[in-house]
């Protein structure tokens, strides 16, 4: 059974883009070996996380990233059984700062600062869709 699980978190402090390459690189490695896809935004203090494959896999991977100190407060936002993958080249997707800009940051935010929290499930999904379109690469630039 195919799940995609979205969930928002606090970056912790100090943590930056070095250290989501770490987290990159641990990713592209676990979620390989257990069949989990998905795609991560580091944006403004935010993670948004969107994780996909069999159950247990994806239901394991959350428990251990949740655990993770280099975030926090880590909330579901969206949990569904779907039918197929979306991201199915990614064993994680990456879009950081400066990709949730222009017409993409007015189309998810009041004008004023991008805070997932604030997000309905349809709209995390639909960001990552467009974020997917635009700007996923493999690693932080
Ligand atoms: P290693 O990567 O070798 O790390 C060993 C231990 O050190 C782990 O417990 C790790 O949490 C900890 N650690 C490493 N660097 C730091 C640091 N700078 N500060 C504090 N602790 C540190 N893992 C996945 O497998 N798939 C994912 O999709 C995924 N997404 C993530 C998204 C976010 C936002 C975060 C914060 C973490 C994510 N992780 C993901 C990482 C996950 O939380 C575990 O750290 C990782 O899976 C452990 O990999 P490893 O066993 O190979 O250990």
């Amino acid at each position: 059974m195919l799940t995609r699980l979205i969930y928002a978190s606090r970056v912790s402090p100090g943590i930056d883009a070095r250290n989501v390459r770490d987290i990159l690189a641990a990713s592209h490695r676990n979620n390989k070996a257990r069949g989990v896809s998905g795609a991560l935004l580091f944006n403004s203090g935010y993670f948004l996380q969107w994780l996909e494959g069999g159950r247990s896999a994806v239901n394991e991977r959350f428990r251990v990233i949740g655990g993770d100190p280099r975030h926090r407060e880590a909330e579901i936002l969206g949990y569904d059984v779907v039918a197929m993958r979306t991201f199915p080249d990614w064993t994680m997707g990456y879009a950081g700062e400066g990709s949730l800009n222009g017409e993409l940051f007015f189309r998810y935010t009041d004008g004023g600062t991008f805070n997932p929290f604030t997000l309905t499930a349809d709209a995390a999904v639909a960001l990552i869709h467009d974020l997917s379109r635009a700007s996923l690469s493999l690693t932080p630039a």
